[in-house]
């Protein structure tokens, strides 16, 4: 059951004749030279509905010449000049949202509210990066010797590039670009083969709001593009966010090649519950938070922690709440909870839950024998609930990245503390109490890059970073904030001196010294 695979994916033959989503290089769409190609499906239906290019040497070559040639351009622009285009590129996206939402629920799956979500959470970082003059400004010291002054500057760094995963197709990839742009570097952008076509809508929107062609180039593909990225020598950086395995090898392989990196990780969340917590609150907490986007979020609870005798009545509330949960097509109004993304996906978490069962956990909710608002052939997979879980049982310890909730029990919160701080992952957790000092406590101790207080799903405001610890994330700059602008610029410092022509002459062979 591990994630993936290293090889490059097998191009399949086409289903059924559909249109090719394209690249996006210099400006404009770009078809690929090559025969290689993936399938696109719509996962509430299993229909395919059109193939995505996956590029070769040729087409790598060309969107990272495009982008250097672009770079240098745009990032000696004014900061006005950049950000007025930033200014305007938000705007077209707050007009026209709702037809990236769209495009979302038809590859990814996800109900078209959730997908709305994911588009405005993106929006917050181009909003971020609309103040990069401010953002920008560096220190200076007046002075600092007799005569000598020092400043402090950032400076883009060339061409980035950005590779994203399935489950956030606009919103991973806004982590990330906004500021890239904004700062003066030229973005080449690898999003998921999976739904690869908000990518291509983004492109289209950028052009609108007056990006000069090559600052964001898109290249569609597998292992193949990725690679290209990494080993191009023209490419200064690499924000990737994904699985676990590929994060490690994407952060290896790039610095390797000198560049500099971000690798954003799987997860496994835990959600502690305190018996002083109110537990209907907790209850709803898990389940929006658990089969939220069926489970494919990398800020998903996928595993609650009980503590000290709230088990049963947890348990109880959360399986109460799952009855009225509406699994179905993202499109269909009432929907809570769409399909899982590939048919592959959805037969990967129904085999973790075979697993649970097998390996001794209490399956409470049972989310195979889901009966969807939907057509037949799309990916279902309906909440599950296991009780009883160990953190010996391969439902623990693995990603499963789908809609299932494990309930762990613990006697203290000192053990609760402890089975958090030795999972491998550290992406999000949150706890659920009333007692100040115990949240305090969590907040300090725990191993973890983002934390919710009686918050579920913790995501940073875009003017804060996101990132997680330890196996979510290689590399230490986390995505937006103030981090992700030093990610994207390099910093350098200046002294001068403006001596006086009178006065100027002697040699000094010493170390200088300041006076
Ligand atoms: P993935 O690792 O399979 O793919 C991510 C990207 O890497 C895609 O663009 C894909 O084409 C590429 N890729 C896949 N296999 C590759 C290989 N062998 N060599 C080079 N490139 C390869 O991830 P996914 O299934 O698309 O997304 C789900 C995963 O992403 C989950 O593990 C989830 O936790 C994680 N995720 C993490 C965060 C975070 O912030 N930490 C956010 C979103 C998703």
């Amino acid at each position: 059951m591990s994630t993936d695979s290293t090889a490059p994916s097998t191009p399949s033959t086409p289903s059924t004749p559909a249109d090719t989503i394209p690249h996006w290089i210099d400006g404009q769409a770009h078809p690929g030279g090559g025969d290689r190609a993936g399938d696109v499906t719509n996962p509430a239906t299993g229909v395919v509905t059109g193939r995505v290019a996956f590029a070769g040497p040729q087409e790598i070559e060309a969107a990272v010449a495009s982008a250097k040639k672009a770079a240098a351009d745009w990032g000696s622009r004014s900061i006005t000049a950049r950000t007025q285009v930033v200014f305007r590129f938000r705007e077209l996206l707050n007009e026209r949202k709702e037809e990236l939402a769209a495009i979302i629920t038809r590859e990814h799956g996800k109900v078209l509210s959730d997908a709305l979500g994911e588009v405005s959470r993106g929006q917050e970082v181009v909003e971020f990066a609309c103040g990069i003059a401010h953002l920008l400004k560096g220190a200076t010291s007046p002075q600092v010797s007799t005569g000598v002054d020092v400043h402090s500057l950032r400076q883009p760094l060339g061409v980035v590039g950005i590779i994203s995963p399935f489950n956030f197709p606009a919103m991973v990839p806004m982590w990330f670009f906004p500021v890239a742009i904004a700062a003066g570097n030229a973005v080449v952008l690898k999003p998921s083969e999976k739904d690869p076509s908000a990518s291509i809508w983004m492109a289209e929107l950028w052009r609108e709001a007056g990006l000069p062609a090559g600052v964001f180039t898109v290249l569609q593909g597998d292992k193949v593009a990725v690679d290209g990225l990494l080993d191009h020598p023209d490419v200064a950086a690499i924000s990737f966010v994904g699985s676990t395995p590929i994060a490690r090898y994407v952060y290896e392989r790039a610095a390797q090649a000198g560049k500099r990196v971000q690798a954003l990780g799987g997860a496994k969340n835990h959600m502690v519950v305190l018996p002083d917590a109110d537990l209907d609150l907790a209850a709803d907490a898990a389940v929006s938070a658990g089969y939220g986007s069926a489970g494919e979020r990398c800020m998903a609870i996928s595993v609650l922690v009980a503590v000290g005798g709230t088990g049963d009545e947890l348990v109880r509330r959360i399986s109460e709440r799952t009855t009225g949960l509406t699994t179905g097509d993202g499109t269909r109004e009432g929907t809570d909870m769409g399909p899982l993304v590939t048919r592959a996906h959805r037969d990967k978490v129904a085999s973790y839950v075979d697993a649970g069962v097998a390996e001794g956990a209490t399956l409470v909710v049972d989310g195979r024998t889901v009966e969807p608002d939907g057509e037949g052939g799309g990916f279902w997979l309906g909440p599950t609930l296991f009780d009883h879980v160990t953190p010996d049982m391969s439902i623990y310890a693995e990603e499963i990245f789908g809609p299932v909730l494990n309930v762990v029990r613990a006697d203290t919160f000192a053990e609760a503390l402890d089975l958090v701080n030795a999972n491998p992952y550290g992406n999000g957790t949150a706890i659920f109490t009333s007692n100040g000092a115990a949240a305090r406590a969590y907040e300090q101790e725990v191993q973890v890059g983002m934390v919710g207080v009686n918050v579920p799903i913790p995501v940073p405001m875009a003017y804060y970073s996101f990132g997680g610890w330890k196996d979510s994330l290689f590399g230490d700059t986390h995505a937006h904030g103030i981090e992700g602008v030093h990610f994207f610029t390099r910093g350098k410092v200046v002294t001068s001196r403006w001596p006086d022509p009178s006065t100027v002459g002697g040699l000094e062979l010493a170390f200088p010294k300041n006076s």
